[in-house]
């Protein structure tokens, strides 16, 4: 039995939070003044006053409370972002029009839920919207099979492919596949969580709550980096922060600029770790008819004017470890360069260039840059994106989480899969991966600030939300008997208040996120 450490008050919120049930001692030996939490299977024995493990519920006076309000979307909220906005027991304009409720949305965050799911959603919503009945079943996920896709825009070398990934010298991912432009690593998912020891578990899911809520951590790569990487926000290696995006791979970047390079270069090389392009062989310089330079680079050969491997991976040249663009060359065929010969070597993103010129004895010599050359390398770096750290969530909601939404929980899987139900998370728009299951992938970034929590098993919870028409919510089984209009939650707050009124916050939506409800297939 976990007691909580809490030794402060109940923290400070601006709304009535929601009440989970009006819970009694357990039993003869637990302390009259506490109340078990059955809300997840740490079932913390909670004094009044005090909150639980996972800081998400609390004691007050005897009230089993989740302490933080829900979060409601409002179509209507005119601010940049979503945000906190104002709290108030209803909308300042409410007049009981049902119009309203095509402009609120309930989302899972601050829901409440129960884990496993043995009672019904806590919010089972139902509005009207272009004239059909539809509902949202709304919960807190508890995730413990979950993890963070976490996409850094950089040509820099973060560690080799499968590499362990490290936070407080705790293994919690490793690196996957890198993208194109872009590095990635899989961090959190539940052999980290639950398979290995209570410490690697425990920081796990620290860390995967903090970068869900767009807060930075530092990683280190076994044999490669040291990471800072925040959600939105550009990644910092080895303590330089990132700035640039590459425009292409090499061989993209002679392709897209061959025709600005022509007559004012003889031959340009574009150093990159994937593809290193070399502009008179690859066809972009044939198509232009320009003359062979001579020139012999280092790596394999892939294709004309193409290499790959010129050198080590590296946070040198185009992602490479070459700090001296000469390294790469291997040399000059006498018969074909000739004296004079102008060379442009510049790296992806334009951070790395230097022009030479071949001597007499056909040796490159450093040189000021011609300033029509120069403009062209500031135009590969004006066609670099900003680099940032991108963060998504991915969870699978396919067990007991169903039970909450219905009895009979494959006919949910089938109807999300035959798009009857749309899936989002925080109001955010989730991709369910086909296949089995309902496995779903959410840009954090879309999310409301502060979706994700832990719970101690180790887990992570997080919003989830299914709205489809009321008829449909029928033929899966669903509780039907939970269905309350979105006037009643508004009122009387998640179904266990037992009339209480409920806490909540106002959210504008994201701005780029589709509203909710409404989608297509459900209305069509
Ligand atoms: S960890 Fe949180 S949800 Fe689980 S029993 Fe404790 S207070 Fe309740």
């Amino acid at each position: 039995m976990t007691e909580h450490t809490k030794t402060d008050g109940l923290p400070e919120v601006e709304a009535i939070p929601q009440v989970l049930e009006r819970a009694r001692p357990r039993n003869e030996r637990m302390a009259s003044d506490k109340i078990e939490c059955n809300a997840c299977p740490v079932l913390c024995q909670i004094a009044d006053g005090r909150i639980g493990a996972c800081d998400r519920y609390a004691n007050a006076a005897g009230t089993l409370i989740r302490v933080d309000p829900v979060a409601m979307l409002r179509r209507t909220l005119e601010c940049p972002d979503a945000r906190v906005v104002s709290f108030a027991d209803r909308p300042a304009d409410w007049n009981g029009d049902l119009l309203l409720a095509n402009e609120v949305f309930v989302t899972g965050v601050g829901a409440s839920t129960t884990y496993p799911d043995y009672k019904p959603a806590p919010f089972i919503v139902s509005s009207p919207v272009e004239g059909v009945d539809m509902v949202t079943v709304v919960t807190e996920g508890i995730f413990s099979y979950c993890s963070l896709k976490v996409k850094i825009d950089t040509d820099r070398y973060l560690g080799p492919e499968q590499a362990n990934v490290r936070c407080k010298g705790e293994v919690v991912g490793h690196v996957t596949t890198a993208e194109y432009g872009s590095q990635m690593l899989s961090l959190g998912g539940v052999h980290h969580l639950t398979g290995g020891s209570k410490k690697e578990g425990r920081v796990t899911v620290e860390m995967m709550e903090q970068l869900g809520n767009r807060r930075p951590v530092e990683l280190t790569i076994d044999g490669g980096s040291q990471l800072a990487v925040q959600a939105g926000r550009a990644p910092i290696v080895n303590g330089v922060e990132e700035r640039r995006m590459r425009v292409g791979c090499g061989s993209a970047t002679i392709g897209i600029f061959a025709k600005q390079f022509y007559g004012r270069a003889d031959e340009v090389v574009v150093v990159d770790d994937h593809i290193t392009g070399v502009l008179t062989e690859h066809q972009a310089g044939r198509c232009l008819d320009m003359r062979a330079s001579g020139l012999k680079i280092r790596g394999r050969k892939s294709t004309p004017g193409r290499y790959f491997q010129v050198a080590n991976p590296g946070t040198g040249w185009g992602g490479t470890d070459i700090a001296d663009p000469m390294s790469i060359v291997e040399g000059w065929d006498p018969k074909v360069a000739w004296p004079g010969l102008r060379l442009l070597m510049v790296s992806t993103t334009g951070e790395h260039s230097a022009w030479y010129e071949l001597d007499d004895s056909l040796a490159p010599r450093e040189q000021d840059m011609p300033d029509a050359v120069r403009r062209i390398v500031e135009r590969i770096g004006e066609n670099c994106e900003p680099s940032l750290t991108s963060v998504l969530f991915l969870g699978g909601a396919g067990g007991s989480l169903r039970a909450g939404v219905t009895e009979n929980p494959v006919l949910l899987t089938r109807s999300i899969k035959q798009q009857l139900v749309n899936v989002t998370c925080g109001g955010a728009p989730a991709y369910v991966w086909p296949g089995g299951g309902i496995t779903v992938m959410v840009d954090v970034m879309r999310m409301p600030e502060n979706s994700f929590g832990t719970v101690p098993t180790p887990a992570i919870v997080a919003p989830i939300e299914f709205s489809m028409r009321l008829s449909d919510y029928a033929a899966l089984g669903g509780h039907i008997d939970h269905v309350r209009s979105l006037e009643q939650v508004l009122v009387t707050g998640a179904w266990h208040n037992e009339g209480a009124p409920t806490g909540r916050r106002w959210l504008a939506p994201m701005p780029h996120n589709p509203w909710p409800l409404g989608q297509g297939p459900m209305l069509g």
